[in-house]
């Protein structure tokens, strides 16, 4: 019979091949003392094991495959960073010193210390970085011990399971270096780097199988399905042959898909739909590129303020930004200013501030800038100076009110009109766009459309705001409905206002990548896209496939009923 494991899936396919147990777990480090004329040559040990770990992690830095994603090369230089910081390379001298104790134990003290503090954070992502401390720390402690550390690639893994208690961001390069076919891990979850290095490496992967080092035995062939956070461990041949289907059909799919990276998005009835993407973080250029999207249609700009001690200054932004439009060789960046707050957990600089009981209501995104025109003005400067680069449009988040709508408006003249005296270029004609996220936006989206040169609609924040969900909230998280009838006049009413005010309207909430409503929104009148890289093709194939006359008016019937459930079977037609 077959055994079945449940975990978090972290990335996307199917891995089928044998597994390769990887018994390491935390070295084992006992106290003992060091007498005072010792001190020093313990010292020295130290001192030792660090250049070799640093010497370690350069090598596999030199590993990493050019066609790797930045962020690879960049987790493996946060730990050699890390090996330089006082807090890993001083800290634990002065240990050795004061307690007159091993070097090993000195650096167990020390990570206690650190994981301490990374334990009290709010932030989830913050709090999973005390992983990396780990790995730094027992990476030294392993050479101290004179440890051999098994390797994943001591022996051949090619296209093996790799199952382990942990893996770092390093072991995960190197897995990827020898080909393996996926990897499942005890411990770890989605926001873990080496989940973030799973999804970009392309590597099916499950953690937080606790028990999987027991439960699966060495040579045994397992199926791991990422998608949906599974594992199967002798599987019949019935099983075992459906999911190598599944699998080569995945291939297959992704395969067709990426011949629709240079196609231009055109229904069959010719019209030409606009097909940009959304970005986090500057290096996302490059998942962008690989799709070919038309440009980008939302950079949340708020990522460069977040997980900081201090905020990203305007040079740095500048910097930033100019990076992006480089990369876009002319295709068209369209920076989203600061939406901090919410979900989008204040930086600790922001640490004095009153904690709000409702966030999601309270000062968030241009509320907040507006608050802070110091910083907000700052931003403003290097979007300015950033648009005599390349193509640039500016667009605000959370918008509710006119007279917001005029404070910025007023802020961005006065933005412009310092430049000038400073003699610094930009685009004087850079367009301007308003996020309709909130339904008083969307029912006064006219009003808005009259004064700004573009709307986007943000249907996370939008569904959020008109169906009085809080879109984190797992438990009412049944409630978040797209097709709620509400939902869908809010954005017929957006798009309307934009064809009336002769405006151009996106969309660049997840619905816009959402596949299963591509056709809905084209029948709507939606004709500028950005979603997330990883949908783009998918929704490019569905926009070529359309109709859009037929669409038309089929959607309008849609748009006339009141009940979501109807209104889903319908869509569902829509697809059929
Ligand atoms: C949205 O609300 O749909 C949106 C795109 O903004 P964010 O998800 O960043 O709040
Ligand atoms: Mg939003």
């Amino acid at each position: 019979m077959s055994l079945l494991l449940t975990g978090i899936g972290v990335s996307h396919g199917i891995a089928i091949g044998k597994v390769h147990l990887l018994q390491r777990g935390e070295p084992d480090v006992f106290e003992y003392s060091i007498p005072s004329e010792l001190i020093d040559k313990e010292i020295q040990r130290f001192r030792k094991s660090l250049t070799l770990a640093k010497e370690q992690l350069r090598e596999i830095r030199h590993t990493i495959p050019n066609n790797a994603p930045t962020d690879v090369a960049e987790f493996m230089d946060t730990h050699l960073l890390m090996l330089d910081d006082q807090l890993l390379s001083k800290v634990p001298e002065h240990l050795i010193q004061q307690c007159q104790c091993n070097a090993e134990w000195a650096l167990k003290l020390q990570r206690d210390e650190l994981v301490a503090v990374f334990d009290q954070m709010k932030d989830p992502y913050l709090r999973t970085r005390r992983n990396d401390i780990d790995h730094v720390i027992h990476r030294v402690q392993r050479i101290l011990l004179n440890q051999k550390t098994q390797h994943p690639f001591s022996s051949n893994v090619k296209k093996r399971i790799i199952v382990a208690d942990d893996l770092s961001p390093a072991d995960t390069v190197m897995l990827q270096n020898q080909h393996i076919a996926g990897f499942i891990t005890e411990s770890g979850g989605p926001l873990s780097h080496t989940a973030i290095l799973a999804r970009g490496l392309g590597i099916p992967a499950v953690v937080g199988i606790h028990s999987a080092l027991e439960l699966l035995r060495n040579d045994e062939r397992i199926i791991i399905d990422a998608d949906l956070g599974m594992v199967v461990a002798e599987a019949d041949k019935i099983t075992l042959k459906t999911y190598r289907q599944r699998q080569k059909d995945q291939r297959d799919y992704r395969k067709s898909l990426i011949s629709l990276r240079d196609i231009p998005a055109i229904t069959q009835d010719g019209r030409p739909i606009g097909l940009q993407a959304n970005i986090e973080i500057k290096e996302d250029i490059r998942a962008l590129k690989q799709v070919g999207a038309n440009g980008v249609g939302l950079y949340r700009t708020e990522f460069m303020f977040l997980e900081r001690e201090q905020p990203a200054g305007e040079e740095e932004q500048l910097y930033n930004y100019r990076k992006v439009i480089r990369a876009l060789k002319g295709k068209s960046l369209t920076i989203r200013t600061v939406d901090l707050g919410a979900d989008k957990e204040l930086p600790s600089y922001y640490a004095t501030e009153i904690p709000t009981l409702n966030p999601a209501l309270g000062l968030r995104a241009i509320r907040r800038s507006l608050k802070d025109i110091g910083r907000f003005k700052e931003q403003l400067r290097a979007i300015l100076r950033a648009s005599a680069y390349g193509p640039v449009r500016i667009m605000f988040p959370m918008l509710t009110t006119l007279e917001e709508l005029r404070q910025v408006l007023q802020l961005l003249e006065d933005a412009k009109n310092e430049l000038r005296k400073e003699k610094r270029r930009f685009d004087d004609n850079m367009a301007v766009g308003s996020m309709i996220e909130v339904p008083a936006a969307a029912l006064s989206a006219y009003a808005f459309a009259k004064k700004v040169d573009f709307l986007s609609i943000g249907t996370n924040d939008l569904i959020q705001y008109t169906l009085a969900i809080d879109r984190i909230d797992e438990e009412i998280n049944y409630l978040y409905d797209p097709l709620h009838p509400a939902v869908l006049k809010l954005i017929h009413m957006t798009l309307q206002a934009g064809r009336q005010a002769d405006i151009s309207v996106s969309m660049c909430g997840e619905m816009a990548g959402d596949v299963r409503y591509t056709r809905l929104l084209l029948g709507m009148g939606l004709r500028e896209f950005s979603t997330p890289p990883a949908t783009l093709l998918e929704v490019k194939q569905t926009i070529i496939a359309s109709d859009v006359n037929s669409l038309e008016s089929q959607c309008k019937r849609i748009l006339a009923c009141q009940e979501s459930e109807r209104i889903a079977t319908m869509v569902q037609k829509l697809n059929q």
